[in-house]
């Protein structure tokens, strides 16, 4: 990496060249770093907003999961199977399910020798368990911070390899050159957030052959959301490049706290902790629950069942399932703008509408599970301390006394499936783009609990090995790359500079920007949709964008970074507005983690209002044998196409004929 300046347009501004520009510093992106200085590429520049920010570093669950092929046990595992299970999920690709489970040993032993603590016994053999949608125990954990003890082996490894990490700047746009199919990235824009105050206003510039793009997902689109408060995500600055997406409509959502943002799966709900609402002062007091649900068994069932259950699911709804649950909290809080409280300090009561809680009524599944916990005891948090303590101290150590109060919860966007698009080596449709992790949307519908992380790894993994092989040449000189770049880079000073301007005109807008997208985009486009409110939200949401462009304000050149990240968090959710309004355009229906509401459908439960009736996907609909891509024009306009899934590849596997492939060197293409 080289560091000089560069005269454009009368600005001097400083510039890096490296090979890879890799954008953020969660567990995708630092292992595209490490293993394309493995594999002999050592030109490379980490740039990320905030070293340590991310999801990876500052997220956890129960027991949060990293899914592979299984090494232990008596069940026969291959590759081939792990694809297929991965597909299974609907609408995934089936060649990228196949890099996903062929590459998922590499990936994970490598994070092994690099200290990630994953448990194995005697022997050495690293046992795993089943997790949703996994038929053989692939999945493992190394405890409720699997990922922050990925992103902490791999920044030693970062450490100890020299690699250089520019902290404190975040990337607002990529630069390219050529159109269509030649269209490649060249680049990128980045604020140095420690010298905004400069007459080039903090701007500073990448001349980069190749950019791993590992932003994370975008979470910043979501009001309601369990992602850290450090994580927005920055997709707008691919989708405005014209990169594709694909499967934007598919995200997980469930119930978490948000105060301290944390899913309260697990225990949290195997405890059957009691279900309040209240008005927005706290008054008006309500065990909401009591009125949908025909006994207390099964209200007290289905809140054991969210434990293991987490994510919304709609096939999970009827017959008072433990997806119920999520649909009401909804109504509580978006419908009727209540507040709504898991209450670990007494069990649930019928408020006269039901018996009180008993264990005798509960199904033989969780009265069994709470027995052999030894945990029939007389409340939730009684309960709680005897299964998992920790899980009481964790909320202790944020400041919240479960022992004592009342936790606030929300149904929350957790993991987006979907994202931009990838060949087999994470390569965009824009040239020499790779976006690996979160913003990389290879999931389909469906998908193992695990798989995310493993994902992340593969997909960096696979990124760095194409770079290395074949995008290995030297960026051009600095006189060129101006040349190509130096328009873009001053429309975007001239977007700063306006926004500058502007702010004697409306600099309100700023402070309520990204409330009003988050707002509608949990209330229109998260678990429950309907194609009156998706349009009406798509409409709604291309009508800020354009406000934004026009008339968004700073007061000063501090407010730049967060404004430049109000622009991206409009176009992106605009974007996933416009999938989401396709999907439905299209006949789609109830699927993955969502309800669409469907006047000819079914009442979830006979006590919900009519306007909830609903119907899930048939059995080989459109929707579910094809992928959703959505793509920008030069213009912005947004265009959708439906892609037919492709099928798992059967290759050659006979071993002399790869050995040759591999010797004329045919396979890294
Ligand atoms: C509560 C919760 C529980 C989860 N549990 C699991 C689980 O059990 N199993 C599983 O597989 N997955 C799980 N996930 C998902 C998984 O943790 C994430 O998908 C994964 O950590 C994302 O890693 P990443 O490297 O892609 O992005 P991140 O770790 O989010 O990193 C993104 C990086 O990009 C930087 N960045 C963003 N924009 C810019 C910009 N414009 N300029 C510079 N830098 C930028 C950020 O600062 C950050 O460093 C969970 C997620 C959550 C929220």
């Amino acid at each position: 990496m080289r560091k000089s300046e560069v005269d454009i347009g009368g600005f001097r501004f400083p510039i890096y060249r490296c090979n890879t520009l890799v954008i953020g510093s969660g567990a995708a992106g630092l292992n595209a770093a490490v293993t394309l200085v493995d594999k002999g590429q050592a030109d490379v520049l980490i740039v990320t907003d905030r070293w340590g920010g991310g999801t990876s570093n500052n997220t956890g669950s129960d027991k949060q999961t990293y899914y592979k092929l299984s090494l232990s046990g008596e069940l026969p595992d291959c590759a081939l199977d792990m694809a297929r299970d991965l597909c299974q999920g609907g609408s995934m690709h089936g060649d990228i399910a196949l890099c996903e489970a062929q590459n998922s040993l590499q990936a994970f032993f490598h994070l092994v020798s690099l200290g990630v603590p994953f448990p194995h016994d005697r022997y050495g053999a690293f046992v795993g368990y089943k997790t949703d949608h996994d038929p053989r125990q692939r999945a493992t954990s190394a405890g409720p911070l699997t990922s922050q003890l990925m992103f902490q082996a791999l920044a030693r490894d970062v450490q100890r390899k020299g690699i250089p990490v520019l902290n404190h700047h975040q990337v607002i746009a990529l630069l390219t050159k050529g159109a269509g199919a030649d269209k490649q990235v060249i680049g990128a824009v980045a604020l140095d957030l420690d010298s905004l105050e400069t007459a080039r206003l903090g701007f500073v510039l990448f001349n980069a052959v190749n950019v791993v793009l590992a932003t994370g997902g975008p979470a910043g689109i979501y009001r309601a959301s369990v992602y850290p408060e450090s994580q927005l995500g920055s997709t707008g600055i691919a989708l405005e490049i014209g990169a594709v997406a694909q499967n934007l409509t598919e995200w997980q959502y469930g119930l978490a706290s948000t105060g301290f943002r944390w899913n309260v799966s697990g225990s949290y709900q195997q405890v059957i902790p009691r279900y309040i609402s209240t008005a927005q002062d706290g008054s008006d007091e309500q065990e909401f629950l009591n009125r949908y649900f025909p006994s207390m068994g099964t209200l007290a069932t289905a809140i054991f069942l969210k434990g293991y259950q987490w994510p919304f699911d709609p096939r999970k709804v009827r017959s008072y399932g433990s997806s119920l649950i999520d649909i009401l909290v909804y109504q509580e809080t978006v419908r009727k703008g209540r507040r709504v409280f898991m209450d670990f300090t007494r069990n649930p009561s019928g408020a006269g509408l039901l018996e009180d809680f008993r264990f005798d009524s509960l199904a033989e599944e969780a009265r069994g599970y709470l027995e052999r916990s030894g945990a029939l005891l007389d409340t939730p948090i009684q309960r709680l301390a005897k299964m998992n303590q920790p899980a009481i101290d964790l909320y202790k150590s944020h400041g919240i006394d479960i022992c004592k109060e009342p936790l606030e919860i929300a149904v929350c966007a957790q993991h987006n499936n979907g994202g931009l698009q990838g060949n087999i080596w994470w390569e965009s449709n824009i040239r020499h783009l790779f976006p690996v992790g979160e913003v990389n949307g290879s999931h389909g519908v469906y998908r193992p609990g695990g798989s995310a992380l493993n994902a992340g790894q593969v997909g960096s993994l696979r990124a760095a090995t194409f770079i290395a092989k074949r995008y290995a040449e030297e960026p051009p000189a600095d006189g060129l790359f101006s040349q190509e770049a130096g328009e873009q880079v001053l429309a975007k000073l001239e977007c700063a500079r306006r926004m500058l301007i502007e702010r004697s005109r409306d600099s309100g807008l700023r402070r309520t920007a990204r409330k009003e997208l988050q707002e509608r985009m949990s209330s229109y486009g998260a678990h429950i949709r309907s194609s009156g409110g998706v349009t009406k939200a798509a409409a709604e949401a291309w009508e800020q964008l354009e406000r934004l462009r026009t008339k968004l304000g700073v007061a000063s050149p501090r407010e730049l970074p967060e404004a430049f990240r109000d622009l991206d968090l409009c176009l992106t959710h605009a974007v996933y507005l416009e999938a989401m309004k396709e999907y439905l355009a299209k006949g789609g229906r109830s699927r993955g983690s969502y309800l669409v509401l469907d006047p000819a459908g079914e009442p979830p439960c006979p006590e919900l209002a009519e306007e909830w009736r609903f119907t899930l996907n048939e059995q080989g609909a459109f929707v579910n044998e094809h992928i959703l891509e959505v793509q920008l024009d030069e213009a912005g306009k947004a265009h959708t196409r439906w892609v037919p899934v492709r099928p798992i590849p059967r290759e050659d596997t006979w071993f002399e004929n790869v050995w040759n492939e591999f010797r004329r060197d045919n396979i890294i293409r």
